[in-house]
């Protein structure tokens, strides 16, 4: 199938991300979020990236300004009544997800195929809040997403084997590496990163050492590119509890139970970079 027009929804830092890979491999994209100023948030964050891009050399102001002008914003959801290809990335949150996808159902083209990008959410109960569960698909980009390579293709239960060749061949024009994962929860990328990171903030909770020692531990001793705690922030602390929640419920295992200290943080509404707070703080 031929994807021309894709929507995204979200324009948080993933959504907004992936909005600017899809419009720089030459996609139209509609960028969608709850209100004006959501939208205008994600478009600013890539024009910055857009305008650095510039300074370093690596694409010219041509350039950007067509990456920009492929970006249409959005606040309906009516507007994904003749897009190809939707991409959801707001929030973590089942509820919110399955509602989604079950308007998108009603407002897309029969031959849309909708990808979530969710982090850790089971795709086949997804799919199942639509009347098209062999057109939904998992398309778990990393974060950030211009400069990560990897995509996690997450098949439902359901989905069909074309959707899923259409979805890796789409991912390759983004210059992205396409690796095909089954639907238990966590996928692999978070079944494995969620827990170690949720180890290092119990480390911190039963005052192990401190979080800038925990970084660095790992940071010198594993050769990560950054601690474990860092990585936290940056992905959203809020994001972190609903994996570590979603592999608790998924697997029945309390090995995975988030750690209090991050619920504590979450409550706080200290959810990380995005919030100027989280272990660390951010200007
Ligand atoms: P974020 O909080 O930065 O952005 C979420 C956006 O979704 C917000 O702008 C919010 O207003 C919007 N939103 C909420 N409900 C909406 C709705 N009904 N319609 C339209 N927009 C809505 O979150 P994020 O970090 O960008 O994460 C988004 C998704 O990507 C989540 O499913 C997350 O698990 C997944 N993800 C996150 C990371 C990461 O490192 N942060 C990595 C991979 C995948």
């Amino acid at each position: 199938m031929k994807i021309s027009k894709i929507m995204v929804i979200g324009a948080g830092q993933m959504g907004s991300g992936i909005a600017q890979v899809c419009a720089q491999a030459g996609y139209q994209v509609l960028l969608n979020d709850l209100k004006p100023e959501f939208v205008e948030r994600g478009l600013i964050g890539i024009n910055k990236i857009l305008t650095r891009n510039v300074d370093k050399g690596r694409i010219s102001q041509q350039q950007k300004q067509v990456v920009l002008s492929s970006i249409t914003p959005s606040t309906d959801l009516n507007d994904a009544s003749d897009v190809d290809l939707v991409i959801e990335a707001a929030v973590e949150n089942m509820e919110i997800k399955t509602k989604i996808f079950a308007q998108l159902d009603e407002i897309a083209p029969a031959h849309a195929i909708l990808a979530s990008n969710t982090s850790s959410l089971p795709i086949t109960e997804i799919a199942a809040a639509t009347k098209r569960p062999e057109k939904v698909i998992g398309m778990h980009f990393m974060n950030p997403v211009p400069v990560m390579k990897l995509v996690e293709i997450i098949r439902g239960l359901a989905t069909a084997d074309e959707v899923y060749q259409d979805i890796e061949d789409m991912t390759k024009t983004l210059s992205k590496v396409p690796v095909e994962v089954n639907d238990f929860p966590g996928f692999v990328a978070n079944r494995v990163l969620m827990p170690m990171i949720n180890e290092a903030i119990y480390t911190l909770y039963e005052g192990v050492a401190t979080k800038e020692a925990i970084d660095e531990v790992m940071k010198l001793g594993m050769n990560h590119p950054m601690g474990p705690l860092t990585l936290a922030d940056f992905i959203g602390l809020d994001t972190c509890l609903y994996i570590m929640e979603t592999l608790h419920e998924g697997f029945g295992d309390d090995k995975y139970r988030p750690c209090p200290l991050l619920r504590k943080y979450v409550k706080a509404g200290w959810l990380g970079k995005k919030t100027g707070r989280g272990f660390y703080t951010y200007e």
